[in-house]
């Protein structure tokens, strides 16, 4: 159990539950994992990160990750794409990185800024299952959906959230769970995770009638559905704990930026009535790249012991035909480069 500040001060009942705090932890546990990764496999855990365009809020977020990768000793490479990509481009670059024995974990940056049609389902359906460190491939998906959550790929925000509750000592068995959002990403997965943590869960979307009664069941309520400040504080049971996954920036003269961040919880109203709540930002947001980092760490441990050989290099004779997820032969993402090919690749470190 974490230490913890309440929310502004002693008088609101809510106490904040610190997702920077949480995730630092995290994070020193992972400089070890690598330290111990490189010592038994010579190697570096080594992270692709694909970017269609140049979305402004997206080369924030990936900027967050080349950063946060960089601190706990992964090697973390931008492979960024041109906006006029056409997704048999997309997928070819993909298949290399499916291919390279050194790549152990794989993500495309969202949404994909084209001005061609990609179609982001069937792209994200061709990354390997061994390095789909979103957790977004189908299978993986399907995975969790029947209750495996060991030695899977978790979606990195809906099991940020999951360590967030239980860093308040909540035993989540036998919680009634309110998840506002059922998106893929955040909504849908959280769900599941729940679920199978033994909570009893109710999902609520943009057709759920009454959503308020629902809420104020919750022992636990999770709102991932990207409305600022939707959640009211006579919607709480008294006692809840509520995780905030929106960010919403809205309006505010008195910042440099002209905006400010909100959550999808009114948290003046609903620090009022929690018993432990998120703040926005520096709640969810860094648990997410904090699980990305460990589904990367977690992946590339699995992948040495299923494809490297005890010289740790390729073992040609596990590779199975019949996979989709099989190395065959390394990219040389420098001479890619060199060659004039279609993207352009930095290097975090
Ligand atoms: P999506 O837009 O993909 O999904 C939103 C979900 O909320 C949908 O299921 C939608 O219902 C539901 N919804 C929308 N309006 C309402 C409403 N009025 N009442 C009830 N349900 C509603 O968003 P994401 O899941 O990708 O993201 C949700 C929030 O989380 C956003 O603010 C996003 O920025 C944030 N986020 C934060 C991350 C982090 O690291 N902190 C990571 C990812 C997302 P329906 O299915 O019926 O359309």
């Amino acid at each position: 159990m974490l230490s913890f500040k309440y929310y502004k001060n002693v008088n609101s009942l809510a106490k904040l539950i610190d997702g920077n705090l949480v995730s630092k932890q995290i994070k020193e546990n992972l400089i070890v994992e690598v330290f111990k990764y490189k010592q038994l496999y010579n190697k570096t855990p080594v992270l692709a990160i694909l970017q269609v365009g140049d979305r402004q809020d997206s080369n924030v977020y990936i900027r967050m990750k080349l950063k946060s990768a960089e601190e706990v000793g992964i090697n973390a490479q931008l492979m960024k794409l041109p906006k006029n990509i056409t997704e048999a481009q997309l997928l070819s670059n993909i298949n290399k990185l499916n291919n390279d024995s050194d790549i152990h974990g794989i993500i495309l940056q969202l949404p994909i800024d084209s001005s061609n049609s990609i179609d982001t389902d069937h792209v994200l359906a061709q990354i390997s299952i061994d390095k789909d460190v979103d957790g977004l491939h189908p299978f993986n998906n399907g995975q969790l959906s029947h209750g495996v959550t060991k030695d899977v790929f978790l979606p990195c925000t809906p099991n940020g959230c999951i360590h967030l509750i239980k860093s308040t000592g909540c035993d989540i068995e036998g919680k009634r769970a309110v998840v506002i959002g059922r998106s893929r990403i955040v909504g849908g997965p959280m769900a599941q995770l729940l679920i199978w943590n033994n909570a009893t869960v109710t999902v609520c979307h943009s057709r759920t009638r009454d959503i308020p009664d629902i809420v104020r069941q919750a022992d636990i309520l999770v709102a991932a559905l990207g409305k600022p400040e939707f959640v009211k504080g006579d919607w709480i049971k008294p006692g809840a704990i509520v995780i905030d996954c929106g960010i919403n920036p809205i309006p505010d003269d008195t910042k440099k930026s002209g905006y400010r961040l909100v959550g999808d919880v009114d948290i003046e109203e609903v620090a009022q009535v929690a018993s432990w709540i998120t703040p926005v930002p520096g709640g969810v947001g860094p648990m997410t790249v904090c699980m990305l980092l460990k589904n990367t760490i977690d992946g590339a441990f699995r992948y040495a012991q299923k494809y490297y050989d005890k010289d740790n290099t390729l073992d040609e004779s596990l590779i199975d035909i019949s996979g989709d997820s099989i190395p065959i032969h390394k990219l040389n993402i420098e001479e890619t480069i060199a060659n004039g090919g279609d993207c352009e690749i930095k290097s975090a470190q």
